[in-house]
């Protein structure tokens, strides 16, 4: 008789972004050739620069040649990409070897199924608010109990608050697994060296691991803060770091990242190597690497030009989260985050809850954003305004949040 994984059933209702759609969509209904403008989710915009296009169509035409044709390649990703990225972490100082790359499809997937590696009865600690994934896969894995007013049972929620500048304290308990993003989504916080070190400490003298998701750092533009957790002495030996080309590329379609897992790293019950192999057992047996085509771009993407013309973009998104945040300031509301991230990061003007101020920005400014209690209990007041999008579009939202928010 065959049963169904009743986790899935713990997984709270009403997810973020198809609540959103709805409430949008009936705004819509009820406004008839109402136009909304749109700074909700997290997904860019513009299109891929010329180098990175280039690197692609070479991936494409050598599959139409016998000699360059490929099939299957290795599930860890093919060696120049993995020693581009080796290289991009030695430009910070960081020695890591080609071989604790590990390229796949998505950072997404990754900070989920790494959990498969590790024990059923770890406890884990998660930043809150917080990437939604980190939080509904463990409930999936099944290492929490039910969803509370507070939360899920079992899961330790790290409150990130205008009190601690949005960077969690230690945890108050021993926990085994920690999922830290920086520069953060959705809080546009970024982690100092210092912080990130109390961290380190923690994870070594606990033997706990740090789950590290940098999509974001080639956002930060402040070169006295880290892009790397290896970048903080020790994080080797406890840290397993998770970045992506979707954000600085263009590639949230077209699908690649990486994921690090030092030789060094382990647990309580392992040696060095062990966690590196496991993953390799779990990436062989579930995966087979991501598209030849794409680790193509991929290569291009670190090249010189594909790298600057990266920079660029993601200059660009950057000049618009400024563009946000100056007019939000222009009415007196408090933002956080934009200068080194794609999102700003509001305080509800008035005390608004945070869907309130959702329903008052479409009804009154026709902009959806994003409601920080989406994101876990401690967003509950707050609001996230995505950077990413055409100039244009973001301009017509601001001045619009600016000639008719009624606060
Ligand atoms: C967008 C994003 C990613 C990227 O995930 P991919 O699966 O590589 O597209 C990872 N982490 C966070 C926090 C993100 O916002």
């Amino acid at each position: 008789m065959a049963r169904i994984n009743k986790n899935y059933d713990k997984l709270a209702a009403g997810y973020l972004f198809p609540e959103i759609a709805r409430r949008t969509n009936a705004f819509l209904e009820e406004n008839s050739g109402a136009q909304v403008l749109r700074l909700g989710i997290g997904d860019t915009t513009e299109p891929i620069v010329p180098a990175v296009l280039d690197g692609l169509h070479a991936g494409v035409d050598a599959l139409g040649k016998a000699d360059s044709y490929s099939g299957y390649g290795p599930s860890e990703g093919i060696t120049p990409l993995r020693e581009g990225l080796a290289d991009l972490y030695a430009e910070r100082g960081l020695s890591l070897d080609p071989s604790e790359f590990f390229v796949s499809d998505g950072a997404k997937s990754d900070s989920a199924n790494i959990q498969s590696i590790f024990s059923d009865d770890c406890v884990v600690a998660v930043q809150d608010p917080a990437y939604p994934v980190y939080v509904d896969s463990n409930v999936i894995f099944g290492r929490t109990g039910q969803a509370t007013d507070s939360g899920y049972e079992g899961l330790v929620y790290m409150p990130c608050t205008e009190e601690n500048g949005f960077f969690p304290d230690l945890p108050d308990r021993k926990v085994d697994l920690i999922y830290i993003c920086s520069p953060n989504n959705p809080t546009g916080a970024v982690a100092t060296k210092e912080q990130l070190k109390g961290f380190v400490d923690y994870a070594n003298q606990h033997k706990a691991i740090i789950f590290y998701d940098s999509a974001y750092a080639s956002f930060i533009t402040d070169p006295s803060l880290p892009r790397s957790i290896y970048e903080v002495e020790g994080a080797e030996t406890c840290a397993i770091e998770f970045n992506s080309f979707s954000k600085t590329a263009g590639f949230t379609g077209v699908r690649l990242a990486w994921t690090i897992v030092p030789r060094a790293c382990r647990t309580e019950d392992s040696e060095s190597g062990k966690l590196h192999a496991l993953w390799t057992r779990r990436q062989n047996t579930f995966f087979n690497g991501a598209a030849n085509i794409v680790q193509a771009g991929g290569v291009a993407a670190l090249s010189p030009e594909g790298r600057s013309q990266t920079d660029a973009q993601v200059a660009f998104y950057l000049e618009n989260a400024r563009i946000i945040n100056e007019g939000l300031q222009s009415l007196g509301i408090t933002t956080y985050g934009g200068g080194n991230a794609p999102y700003v990061w509001l305080k509800t003007p008035g005390g608004l809850s945070s869907w309130d101020f959702f329903d008052k920005l479409l009804n009154e400014c026709r902009v959806v954003g994003t409601p920080g209690s989406g994101f876990g209990p401690a967003g509950e007041g707050f609001f996230r305004l995505s950077a990413f999008g055409h100039r244009e579009n973001v301009e017509k939202a601001v001045s619009s949040i600016i000639e008719k928010l009624q606060i």
